[in-house]
């Protein structure tokens, strides 16, 4: 019997794929079942120390281990099982990913046309989630020069103002992928944008072998053609890139309309200036945020979502 410290690279049904963190070897695993058990609050569904009194129900519920995880492996004959899973940095409902480091959000130039509507909205939900974010923009090559710079001017309010990543390919030509690469090391990279934006493109051309390999994965377990159901994780660059059906539908789900612009790091920026620390920058008097909009130090674009979001808030909070 050996012990194994590993990471779990794909899911299967009931089998994991682990990769053992020394070695690289991998191993079709199963979950034992005796691997930690932890209280759950029934109502909120949120864990809960033992042994805090609470009026709600609780029960007793088994973690199930899950793509990214890292795990104790035992080798018990010929059976990999995975006895423990480490504590998890974060944890990711949709996608279903854990200890994931950064997400590159992947937006097309054009065709779609880039929406900064979504954009900001997908800032907010990742700001929330407390996740490093990159801006890839795609699909260069189809917009004319002008267009492009257009898009370059907006989008350098974010660069400078909300401290994002931002990079420029054209994934068929390979254009700008030299001074991607590096943004990959050590790291798990999950990739998130709307349909249609060329995240598959952009995969395939990043990992060639990509295509081929999941073939032959899908074949190994007598599977036909490889789905995109389960989220799963690609050596790439000394890091890890996960593939992932996850972050289809993009959702705001804060409760507090008050917790909104802490997602804004341009507005915290600015809010300490604000005559009231609780300033929700809509119509309070002496309002930093309100100002620089004014003296066109904030895009209109921005601040409009900004409200748009707010009210959306408003209205979730109605229906309960
Ligand atoms: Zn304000």
């Amino acid at each position: 019997m050996s012990k194994i410290k590993g990471l779990i690279k794909r899911q299967i049904s009931n089998q994991y794929i682990v990769m053992d963190l020394d070695t690289k070897t991998e191993y079709n695993s199963l979950a034992s079942g005796k691997l930690r058990y932890v209280r759950v609050d029934e109502k909120s569904s949120f864990n809960v120390p033992y042994g805090r009194g609470t009026k709600r129900e609780q029960k007793t519920m088994q973690i199930s281990p899950k793509v990214g995880d890292i795990v104790d492996l035992e080798l018990i004959e010929d059976q990999a099982m995975i006895e423990n899973i480490r504590p998890r940095k974060n944890d990711l409902i949709r996608p279903d990913v854990a200890n994931v480091d950064q997400v590159l959000l992947v937006f097309s130039a054009t065709r779609p046309e880039f929406s900064f509507n979504l954009l900001d909205k997908f800032l907010v939900i990742l700001n929330e989630q407390n996740l490093d974010i990159i801006l890839l923009v795609s699909k260069i090559d189809l917009v004319d020069e002008q267009d492009l710079e257009t898009l370059k001017t907006k989008l350098n309010y974010y660069e400078e103002k909300t401290n994002l990543e931002i990079y420029y390919v054209n994934s068929k030509q390979r254009v700008g992928f030299d001074i991607l690469e590096h943004i990959f090391k050590d790291k798990i990279t999950v990739l998130a944008g709307q349909t249609g934006v060329g995240k598959s493109t952009l995969l395939n051309a990043l990992i060639p072998e990509l295509s081929i390999k999941t073939q032959e994965i899908s074949e190994a377990l007598g599977r036909g053609k490889h789905t995109t159901r389960h989220s799963e994780l690609y050596d790439f660059k000394g890091g890890y890139i996960c593939d992932t059906p996850g972050f289809s539908r993009v959702e705001i789900n804060i409760f507090e309309k008050e917790d909104l612009k802490l997602y804004y790091k341009d507005f915290v920026e600015l809010s300490y200036d604000c005559k009231f620390s609780s300033c929700n920058h809509i119509n309070e008097p002496g309002c930093a945020v309100k100002e620089a909009l004014e003296n066109g130090e904030i895009p209109r674009e921005r601040y409009d979502n900004y409200l748009l979001f707010f009210e959306e808030i408003l209205k979730k909070k109605d229906r309960f």
